[in-house]
């Protein structure tokens, strides 16, 4: 079988195999799930909304008070050699850094070095199926912490949240919390209703996607009305369109929820036309004539 993560892969300034790639046991990251991670398409073997992803990496750090431990200039090269080591022209890049092993203590310790991880893989696109048909999603209350804008390696309420929605048969977890839809699982969340395009503003109950700002960009460049406000539950109900959106799923319809169906229980118009732009902006990257 073919590996998911490709060789070599990046750790700590040596690129080598992943088998041969190892850590302490006593990294916090995997101790306390002290870290924070990215994950960034490649078209084309071009990495895709670069900045946003840079943008995103240093506001994370910033809120676990570490520092970026690598410049731009030095991802950017560690990012080239493993695209570079794939023949697919698209992929994934894994990139994820933690505070680093040091004795077992919460507070942080006097000096650490954090620990660095990279890989590329082979871009998994959505299934066709799933575009044609849309997807299935649950809602569940939301339980996680009051910092979700962090884009944190500590996961497991999301973990446990996504298969609550695999055991149901649905792709994604639809996340309530205080009764208004926050986001899914691993992706951002759009409802149709009245003709606007409506999700959830940025804030401490979501990570602020990167699909969602260029599905707002380009829905915002082509006149479709757009509103970021509160999406109360409710409402996922009465929407005459519901999609999610990631940077591995793109955009993709959400057509029943809780075996409700949503609008027509097809996936409808809007999402043809955003996912048609999405498409076209990808084809434009790719051909180097938008970055
Ligand atoms: N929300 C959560 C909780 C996620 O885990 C993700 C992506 O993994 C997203 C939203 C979508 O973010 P992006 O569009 O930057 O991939």
């Amino acid at each position: 079988m073919t590996p998911y993560v490709a060789d070599p892969v990046y750790l700590n300034g040596r690129f080598l195999p992943l088998a041969e790639a190892g850590i302490s046991p006593l990294d916090r990251g995997f101790l306390y799930g002290d870290g924070v991670y990215e994950v960034i398409p490649v078209y084309g073997r071009r990495l895709f909304r670069l900045p946003h992803h840079f943008a995103r990496l240093d506001a994370s750090l910033g809120s676990i008070h570490l520092l970026n431990p690598l410049s731009l200039k030095a991802w950017q090269a560690i990012f080239a050699r493993l695209v570079e080591s794939i023949p697919a022209e698209d992929q994934s890049i894994y990139l994820q850094v933690t505070r680093g092993a040091a004795p077992r203590d919460h507070a942080f310790p006097k000096e650490t070095t954090p620990t660095v991880f990279a890989y590329a893989a082979p871009l998994k696109y959505p299934e066709a199926a799933q575009l044609r048909d849309g997807v299935g999603a649950i809602t569940v209350p939301d339980i996680r912490w009051l910092r979700c804008d962090i884009k944190a390696i500590a996961l497991l309420p999301n973990v446990l949240m996504r298969q609550q929605a695999a055991e149901a048969g649905a792709a994604e977890a639809i996340l309530v919390r205080d009764g208004i839809a926050t986001e899914g699982s691993a992706s951002n969340i759009f409802a149709v209703i009245d003709n606007t395009l409506v999700t959830p503003p940025k804030g401490p109950f979501i990570l602020p996607g990167v699909t969602r700002d260029l599905v707002l960009e380009l829905a915002r460049a082509h006149q479709i009305p757009c509103a970021e406000r509160a999406l109360r539950a409710d409402e996922l109900f009465r929407a005459s369109e519901l999609m999610l959106s990631s940077s591995t799923k793109e955009l993709l319809p959400i057509t029943r929820v809780d075996d409700k169906a949503i609008g027509t229980g097809q996936p409808g118009p809007l999402h043809l036309r955003l996912h048609a732009l999405y498409q076209d902006y990808k084809r434009d990257f790719r051909a180097g004539r938008v970055d």
